[in-house]
């Protein structure tokens, strides 16, 4: 449902974020993308919704490759949810939640806030199953606490039941315990529509286990992809450490050679 194949971004800077990775994300996976900062994560979450250009390969979702000419049709298909929240706190809880139903909306529409009955109903389920209560609905987002701003993203990525939807390090600036209670969230919602997820995460033992599949980058470079069962203290090395060793999709340590990292002068896997 979700596939990048070989894809590469140089930025115009020259910094290479991502040198050929091919991934394929099949229908309603919960798949989580780790690694450290710098590693190329946000990169590939942008690319998939058209927000990053690669500078080689291709993007699909749903078999329909993102461009210019396809981002219309398939912005309104993808979720996204953001570490930041990236919601207008001045304006109200359902306002917010309502703001997912925009790229579907005629601009006019749009423009004048005029909200069909149906998104509006919608909103206010979402609100409810994402643990807020009525009360909530006319708050201002800025009085809401870090946990309750993220169940409102959460809730807005969902507004037009996206097949896809993607989770930059959504949980980066909450606590542990709210942290846990944001993803099993997104994971329920998740499950009960069938959505696919793509989840960057910092913490690994989140993704152990909210993850039905881990890939980890590293230097731009997919160095594990595999099961959370096979994320052991050696795959650890290869995606944090020094590496002794690369793994392979499945969870088989690999050469180191299929590691060797991307920035030039940066010869890590020298012994
Ligand atoms: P992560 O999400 O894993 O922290 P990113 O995808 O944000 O990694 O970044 C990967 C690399 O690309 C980093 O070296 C980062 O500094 C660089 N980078 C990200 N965005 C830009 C940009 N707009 N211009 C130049 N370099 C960028």
């Amino acid at each position: 449902m979700l596939n990048f194949e070989s894809v590469a971004m140089r930025y115009a800077d020259g910094t290479q974020a991502l040198g050929g990775v091919s991934l394929q994300v099949p229908a309603g996976q919960f798949c989580v993308v780790l690694g450290s900062s710098g590693a190329g994560k946000s990169t590939l979450l942008r690319m998939a919704n058209g927000l990053v250009k690669p500078t080689q390969g291709t993007v699909q979702v749903e078999g329909v490759r993102i461009a210019a000419d396809s981002l219309a049709r398939i912005r309104p298909r993808i979720g996204m949810i953001h570490q930041q929240f990236n919601l207008v706190l001045r304006s109200t809880v359902a306002e917010n939640v309502l703001a997912g139903a925009l790229p579907a909306m005629p601009t006019w529409r749009a423009l004048l806030g005029l909200f069909s009955d149906e998104a509006r109903r919608k909103a206010c389920e979402l609100i409810e199953s994402v643990g807020l209560q009525e009360q909530h609905l006319r708050r201002r987002v800025s009085e809401l606490s870090g946990g309750q701003q993220q169940r409102v993203g959460i809730a807005r990525a969902f507004m037009l039941a996206p097949p896809l939807v993607l989770a930059d390090e959504p949980v980066a600036s909450l606590d542990p315990q709210t942290s846990h209670d944001v993803l099993s969230l997104l994971r329920r919602q998740a499950r009960e529509r069938g959505t696919t997820v793509l989840c960057s995460l910092h913490q690994i033992e989140l993704a152990c286990e909210f993850a039905d599949r881990i890939v980890a980058l590293r230097h731009g470079a997919v160095v594990f992809d595999g099961a959370p069962g096979a994320f052991d203290p050696q795959v650890f090395d290869a995606v944090y450490g020094r590496a002794p060793a690369a793994v392979r999709p499945g969870g088989h340590i690999a050469e180191p050679e299929v590691v060797l990292p991307l920035h030039t002068g940066v010869l890590e896997l020298a012994q």
